[in-house]
């Protein structure tokens, strides 16, 4: 993945990419005080850019360290990065982290530094291949008591069960892992959230130890805009059979029907499929508000 043509952004400044390099011994490395979104751009705009930027600041802010760009600033240098690469369609991935200049525990002094690459990541699917659903496992790994982690945040360090889960999934053949919390209710997959169908409605996990996605509160208002309510509940794994529809969403997902968890078994219907055309003409540039 090193080793492409194109631009990061690193710093303030556009480098090649295959000169975007850090340290062995910086504290991002070895202590996990690096925090990232992930973001599309859409015919050369990212949606909710700015949602993304702040969330950035406050996922660092959460680690005890402050991203020394603004808001602004991030936004115009993922512009940047975008434009100068020359795709329009592409996912954006910022990464802010600790350096090198205090390998211990403590780093209060070690430099903030901040990097952004966009690289062409396609749509998953058509709609049709996407209405036949993936397929998810249950993962072993549970999402952390929010005493015991920083669950706001975009931390990389959450994102050790994410891929201990992924790869444990894909083995046996699953598209992706539907991760429990630590209490034992059904919380989100490896990167992005769950909705279910039930009576004309979505329900949704509370989103009180997980990342409440920017596209999980898109969908609930794209919902909203169609007359259907989300209820945003504790969901048991026994409620699971009891479910019409189930989806995944998240920047890199957009919207995927599921059709198997475990046993269970859905069959995408009507609302994934509006959702799915509502989300895509949403993040279109000039999309009605
Ligand atoms: N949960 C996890 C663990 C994720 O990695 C993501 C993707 N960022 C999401 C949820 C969805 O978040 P968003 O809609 O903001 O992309």
């Amino acid at each position: 993945f090193d080793q492409r043509d194109g631009w990061i952004w690193y710093n303030g400044d556009l480098v090649p990419w295959r000169d975007a390099k850090l340290h062995v011994l910086s504290h991002g490395l070895h202590y996990a005080s690096s925090v990232f979104e992930g973001e599309r751009a859409y015919d050369g705009v990212i949606f909710k850019s700015r949602e993304h930027s702040e969330r950035l600041r406050h996922s660092a802010e959460l680690l005890d360290f402050e991203i020394p760009y603004s808001a602004e600033e991030l936004c115009a240098a993922k512009a940047l990065c975008v434009e100068r690469n020359g795709d329009p369609n592409v996912y954006v991935r910022p990464v802010a982290w600790r350096g090198s200049e205090m390998m211990a525990v403590a780093a209060q002094n070690a430099t903030i530094h901040v990097a952004i690459g966009v690289w062409p990541w396609p749509s998953m699917f058509d709609v049709a291949t996407k209405m036949k659903g993936i397929r998810l496992d249950i993962a072993d790994w549970r999402r952390p008591d929010p005493a015991c982690a920083p669950s706001a945040s975009k931390a990389a360090g959450l994102y050790m069960i994410a891929t201990m889960s992924k790869h444990a999934a894909e083995r046996k053949g699953y598209a992706d892992a539907l991760m429990l919390d630590w209490q034992g209710r059904v919380a989100e997959c490896t990167g992005a959230n769950v909705f279910f169908t039930r009576g004309g409605q979505l329900h949704t996990p509370l989103a009180d130890c997980f990342l409440d996605g920017i596209t999980r509160r898109t969908i609930i208002d794209l919902a909203r805009r169609r007359g259907i309510e989300t209820v945003e509940r504790r969901i048991m794994p026994g409620e699971l059979p009891s479910f019409n529809e189930c989806f995944i969403c998240g920047t890199g997902a957009e919207v995927t029907p599921v059709s198997e968890i475990g046993p269970h078994r859905y069959v995408p219907g009507n609302i994934s499929r509006m959702l799915i055309e509502d989300y895509a003409a949403e993040v279109r540039p000039g999309a009605a508000i």
